[in-house]
């Protein structure tokens, strides 16, 4: 019996369980707010680990192609303290596979491949129990009904209310993200100073973090710990305004460090929004979620990777127990929850220790987690 599935969102989560649904020949629908695959910038760089967002690409059959995209030098990672001397410098072995960095639009690129997305619908709503199944409301007035609807729709998914009333919280921790372009032309010093992976500076309650995209692309990201409002009182327009405010929260660092935000022509701002450590929701047949709308944590470079291997195991799931639809998701979800529990306590205390009122805390977090 073929189900009629639907994912909303083409995130990591969703692209992973359409890609594993369909190499198993099983019919999905993928439904997508943005209007085209273009239509925003895909966003920074990602790491991939072995037993996770890796595990999953090779579920859905697209390891090979992974290798020859990704960027195993990416994992060369730099730590400066204040005044610009090197604490740490990890340069990776040429073959070393633990967790390649590949630019997010290449990897949303491979997933989408043959896959039919229908860009440009946004759900709104999703009603579970109707006669005829799962009932999806779209924002331009259509409806459309699915024996099981997976929301993989982010961070403020439209799909958890009809699981769950548990809505995100701010962590008390923000960032401001700008971009470089052609760096090793254009600022050659800076090139330098990232390497070929990522350079990071810490200080009290704040820090400074750049990382190589491909095509000389870098990311620039501060870091700090601040009400959500701190910046209420600039015109997100002024990009000078913005940068002067960013220089004098980082007042005394050295200037090499501080050019790292000397060139950006446009600040983002984006705080950081949690769900709570353990989110679980009593099961509801025809409707569940994956990814950042399930476990929302800390950016600490697990997110994706749960959402790939969320998406890629529930998919075999379905895939292992055609005839019972509902039990497969039930199996999954308990298997989901607890490993993303475990994942969201070491990224909370991992945010708390990255930007710390002690920033020999973040040292030590890396040397527990980088091979000396
Ligand atoms: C600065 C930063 C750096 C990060 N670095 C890493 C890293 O190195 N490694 C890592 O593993 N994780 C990292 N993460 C976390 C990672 O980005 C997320 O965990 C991951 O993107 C979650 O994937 P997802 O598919 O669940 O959701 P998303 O990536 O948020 O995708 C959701 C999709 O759903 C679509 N959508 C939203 N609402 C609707 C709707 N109503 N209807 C239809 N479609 C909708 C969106 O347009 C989007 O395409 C980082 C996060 C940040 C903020």
């Amino acid at each position: 019996m073929r189900h009629r599935i639907a994912v909303a969102g083409g995130g990591p989560a969703g692209l992973t369980f359409a890609r594993v649904l369909h190499r198993h020949g099983h019919p999905v629908t993928v439904l997508e707010r943005d209007p085209a695959p273009d239509s925003r910038p895909p966003g920074g760089t990602l790491d991939l680990h072995q037993g996770l967002g890796q595990l999953a690409l090779d579920k859905a059959g697209l390891l090979t192609e992974f290798q020859t995209l990704s960027r195993p030098e990416g994992q060369a990672m730099r730590i400066l303290d204040t005044a610009g001397t090197v604490l740490r410098d990890w340069q990776p072995h040429p073959d070393e596979q633990t967790n390649p960095e590949i630019d997010r639009g290449h990897l949303r690129d491979l997933l989408l491949d043959s896959l039919d997305v229908r860009w440009g619908r946004e759900v709104t709503q999703v009603l579970p129990g109707t006669a005829d199944g799962t009932l999806v409301h779209f924002a331009d007035g259509h409806q459309e009904t699915f024996d099981l609807v997976v929301g993989a729709d982010g961070a403020w998914s439209r799909v958890r209310p009809a699981v769950s009333p548990v809505t995100p919280h701010y962590t008390g921790v923000t960032s401001v993200e700008t971009s470089l372009d052609d760096i090793d032309t254009r600022h050659p010093d800076l090139a330098h100073l990232i390497g070929d992976g990522s350079v990071a500076v810490y200080g009290v309650n704040r820090s400074l973090v750049a990382q190589r995209n491909s095509g000389g692309h870098v990311k620039v990201y501060v870091k700090l710990r601040a009400p959500l409002d701190w910046h209420a009182d600039l015109d997100p327009t002024d990009v000078e305004a913005t940068r002067t405010r960013l220089l004098a929260l980082f007042d005394g660092w050295a200037a090499p460090v501080l050019a790292l935000l000397g060139h950006g022509t446009a600040f983002v701002h984006r705080p950081f929004y949690v769900l709570p450590e353990s989110h679980t929701w009593a099961h509801v047949r025809g409707v569940t979620l994956l990814g950042d709308a399930a476990h929302l944590m800390p950016p600490l470079g697990a997110g994706a990777n749960l959402a790939m291997l969320d998406g890629a195991e529930l998919a075999e799931a379905i895939v292992a127990n055609p005839e019972d639809l509902d039990q497969a998701v039930r199996a999954f979800e308990e298997r989901m929850w607890a490993r993303a529990a475990t994942w969201a306590k070491i990224t909370t205390a991992g945010l708390e220790r990255l930007v710390s009122p002690d920033p020999a805390e973040a040292l030590a977090l890396f040397d527990d987690v980088q091979p000396s």
